[in-house]
């Protein structure tokens, strides 16, 4: 997607439109040169659309249109000018159910609605403690991307996140991080002939962004909670931006 090393934010469920306002003022005070993707709530998007950022959805229907109530779909995504969408991140896939065929399905969605993806996947602890990390990562990638075109996969980047370091201030080595992100590279270079970014997330914070940085294969980061402090969020962006 990138040849410069990009960072996402994924604010989730947080942030009332007043904290929002005090957020966009942070914010705005910067160029971003398209190395940066914001994720607010879906409310929230208009707010930071066509500016020198980039907007993602952090989640979208798994159909196309209609009686689906609640729901907001790629198409309507793409026409409010977004960029992209989050695809399978692991608090969907645990607390909505989401398995690999539904991630599959708003993947192809996003693609047909010309919205690009980025496909989140990671290992439980329990499936790390029982080295069952490269098994399982390479299922998700292989179940979401199978059967697309390469022009289609070229809209697509990874997102790697261990689940057991989101939310939790744990993170891998950055050895673990850089064969995780090698072995996610040749998987996908294997399968489906095509280079592809990868991005890690998973606690990513002001004071261990410096030392992430130094991992040579990655591609940037996906924040979870130091995005919704926008201070925070800018101490981050300045450390890849600035590389
Ligand atoms: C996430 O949920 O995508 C994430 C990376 O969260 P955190 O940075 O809070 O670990």
């Amino acid at each position: 997607m990138a040849s410069k090393r990009i960072v996402v934010g994924n604010m989730k469920m947080n942030l009332t439109a007043q904290e929002i306002n005090k957020y966009l003022k942070v914010i705005e005070k910067k160029e971003y040169n398209n190395q940066v993707i914001f994720c607010p709530s879906s409310l929230y998007l208009p707010y930071f659309v066509g500016k020198t950022y980039g907007v993602g959805i952090q989640n979208i229907a798994a159909y196309e249109n209609g009686a689906y109530t609640g729901e907001i779909s790629a198409l309507q995504a793409k026409s409010m000018h977004l960029d992209c969408t989050l695809i399978g991140h692991s608090e969907r896939r645990e607390y909505f159910k989401e398995t690999d065929e539904v991630v599959r399905q708003k993947i192809k969605l996003s693609l047909q609605a010309n919205l690009k993806v980025i496909l989140c996947i990671g290992e439980t602890e329990e499936e790390r403690d029982s080295l069952k990390t490269y098994k399982v990562l390479k299922k998700q990638i292989v179940n979401a991307l199978k059967g697309f075109e390469e022009k289609e996969l070229k809209k697509i980047i990874i997102a790697y996140e261990p689940i057991w370091a989101i939310g939790t201030g744990k993170t891998p080595s950055n050895e673990e991080i850089k064969d995780t992100i090698s072995f996610i590279k040749d998987i996908v270079k294997d399968s489906l002939h095509i280079n592809m970014s990868v991005l890690y997330g998973g606690s990513v914070n002001e004071k261990n962004i410096a030392s992430l940085n130094q991992i040579e294969n990655i591609d940037g980061y996906l924040v979870g909670g130091a995005s919704t402090k926008a201070d925070k969020f800018m101490k981050i962006i300045e450390v890849v931006v600035n590389q």
